[in-house]
């Protein structure tokens, strides 16, 4: 499945641990990306639009959510370089 290698990347950005529930269930939320084997896996959330709110990761323990997407997106795509 091609969108591993960048599921395995946005999950670096990720904290491995939920910061406000303690569980190790947090994973980066994708947008953009249908790939809903992904999801289904338990190994991303899918979002909608990205804005400049759009959290990063989820956490399938407590629903907690949290980081940037679009911080995260810009240090993947930099732009002008
Ligand atoms: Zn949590």
């Amino acid at each position: 499945m091609g969108s591993n290698a960048w599921i395995r990347w946005l999950a670096t950005h990720s904290p491995a641990a939920c910061p406000r529930c303690g569980a190790r269930r947090v994973v980066p939320i994708v947008y953009g990306l249908r790939d809903g084997d992904a999801e289904a896996q338990g190994l991303v959330r899918l979002g909608g639009a990205l804005d400049a709110s759009s959290p990063a990761w989820n956490c399938l323990a407590c629903g907690g959510s949290g980081g940037s997407a679009l911080e995260v997106r810009l240090r993947a795509e930099p732009s002008g370089s």
